[in-house]
């Protein structure tokens, strides 16, 4: 693609540029290139992508589910057909590495895998004789236009944690990939009209925060679903509920990982740093903060720290590295400005340092290593804040009722992880953190398409979350009918 490239948006199964005439670079980011330029489109672009989405509506939400399930039945395969083509896409724009974005994509296809089966999942409920010859049926119908807002760190997956399902239910979207990583959705599109969804069914519109402020006043808008970081998705929260649309919205994270005391150490270790440190720290169920109980605290440090250190870090596309870059020069600088304060302010301890690193040959790359800080103060700044990049913070506490009231006490609820060969501690944990994922001996408790990626408290705005059995009821509304028949005299029946 030509460096000047500026990615037009899709309205109505066409290409259209855009009416904004700012655009901001898409950058690759191992190597600092640019790939791409992408239009910031303001409310004019938005408001086509909504009357095109809402024009569409019409025909697509009379289409039968089972005739609405065949365009995802061949959009899975589409994908599987492109599988490698767009980890490449990923892993270009997003800088993780191809294992990870080949696990993404997989992810992706599962979401579409379990939409298909929208004609079971769908159904309403009917009982017979609510009072004599009177039945009452709840049926589900689509709530219309659905915008999906996404984050960086995903972007294959994350746009289908919504997508299939929002579709197969018989809704139209507007989509809105991030500004930083748009390009595999505008890949995306191509295999979406490939697969034979009605023009207007689906459109990407580029932007930043102008595109989604349209998106969330627009009357036309039914429902907004968002990821993104906390701070702004209480605000879209908060604007798209105030205009009384249906919105639910998963925001940040700062994931501790308890280590007790009998827990095997090597594994911990290894599944706490692959936690911690791949996709370069940038997901939000990375493990952030080791908790280690008591003795545990040694053995671990030791260990992490030797992973943290020899973990080879460079290009995504060079399937001999195990991590890749962070997403912009400013992350870069804002990690390595937070590993600072730790150190030079709480008194932390860098055992593993990975600030001012350059990778040779990939020299204008955007690079952070492993790092691990010791000795973090629980109640300091950088123990409360999303750092998203590869830092594993340590703290250590006397008990595991210690470590409960820390994961607890923090303000995002969005994943917590205990190791431990103790299943009666295990169990205890479970049932009383106040996260909405929890990992039992496993460091990213990522849930399954047909099970709802949980966040709680301050990760998560709303009630229903994505995936699943949830996301058939966020991108339906119920309807109650209470029917009679009265008897006709001159009719046998
Ligand atoms: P971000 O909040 O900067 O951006 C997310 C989306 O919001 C983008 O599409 C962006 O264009 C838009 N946006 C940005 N600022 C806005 C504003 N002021 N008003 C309206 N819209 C705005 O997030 P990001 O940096 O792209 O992604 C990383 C964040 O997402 C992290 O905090 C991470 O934890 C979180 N995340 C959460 C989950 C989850 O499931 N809970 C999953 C992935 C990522």
């Amino acid at each position: 693609m030509a460096e000047t490239a500026i990615l037009p948006n899709l309205i109505g199964g066409r290409t259209l540029a855009p009416s904004a005439s700012e655009t901001l670079p898409v950058f690759n980011p191992a190597t600092g290139e640019i790939l791409s330029r992408i239009p910031l489109s303001g409310a004019e672009d938005v408001g086509r992508a909504v009357a095109s989405a809402k024009e569409a509506l019409r025909d697509w939400r009379e289409t039968p589910p089972t005739d609405r399930v065949q365009p995802l039945f061949r959009l899975k395969a589409l994908l599987e057909r492109d599988f490698e083509e767009l980890s490449r896409c990923v892993t270009t724009e997003c800088g993780k590495t191809l294992a990870e974005s080949r696990g993404e994509l997989r992810r992706a296809i599962e979401n579409v895998e379990v939409a298909c089966g929208i004609p079971s999942l769908m159904q309403g409920r009917v009982l017979e004789d609510i009072a004599r010859g009177i039945d009452e049926l709840m049926i589900r119908q689509p709530v219309g236009v659905v915008a999906v807002i996404a984050p960086f760190n995903f972007p294959a997956m994350i746009p289908f944690w919504f997508l299939p399902y929002a579709l197969a239910c018989g809704n139209t979207v507007v989509m809105k990939p991030s500004e930083k990583t748009p390009l595999t959705m505008q890949r995306v599109a191509a295999l979406i009209e490939e697969a034979g969804f009605p023009p207007g069914v689906v459109q990407v519109t580029h932007g930043g925060q102008a595109a989604v402020e349209a998106l969330l006043d627009h009357p036309d808008v039914a429902a907004v679903s968002f990821v993104g970081s906390s701070p702004v998705a209480r605000v879209v929260y908060a604007r798209a509920a105030g205009n009384g649309k249906r919105v639910q919205c998963q925001g940040g994270a700062k994931n501790p990982v308890v280590v007790l005391e009998d827990a095997d150490v090597e594994a911990a270790v290894s599944t706490v740093a692959e936690s911690a440190f791949g996709c370069a720290g940038q997901r939000c169920l990375a493990a952030s903060l080791a908790i280690t109980v008591g003795d545990a605290h040694a053995p671990f440090r030791e260990r992490v720290s030797a992973v943290a250190a020899s973990r080879v870090v460079g290009s995504g596309l060079d399937e001999s590295v195990d991590m890749g870059p962070v997403i912009r020069d400013e992350s870069r600088h804002r990690i390595e400005r937070l590993i600072g304060v730790a150190v030079d302010e709480e008194n932390a301890s860098a055992v593993v340092d990975g600030r001012g690193v350059r990778i040779p040959g990939h020299e204008d790359g955007f690079f952070v290593r492993p790092t691990v800080l010791d000795e973090l103060p629980a109640e300091g700044e950088i123990a409360r804040t999303e750092i998203f990049g590869p830092v594993l913070g340590i703290i250590r506490v006397d008990s595991v009722e210690d470590a409960i009231a820390f994961v607890n006490g923090g303000e995002f609820g969005n994943m917590a992880c205990v190791f431990t060969n103790d299943g009666r501690a295990a169990r205890r944990f479970r049932h009383e953190v106040l996260t909405g994922n929890v990992g039992i001996n496993v460091g990213v408790a990522a849930p399954m398409a047909f099970f709802p990626f949980s966040g709680w408290r301050g990760s998560f705005f709303g009630d229903l979350h994505a995936q699943g059995a949830h996301a058939i009821e966020f991108y339906t509304q119920t309807k109650v009918v209470v029917e009679r028949w009265p008897r006709d005299a001159s009719k046998r029946f």
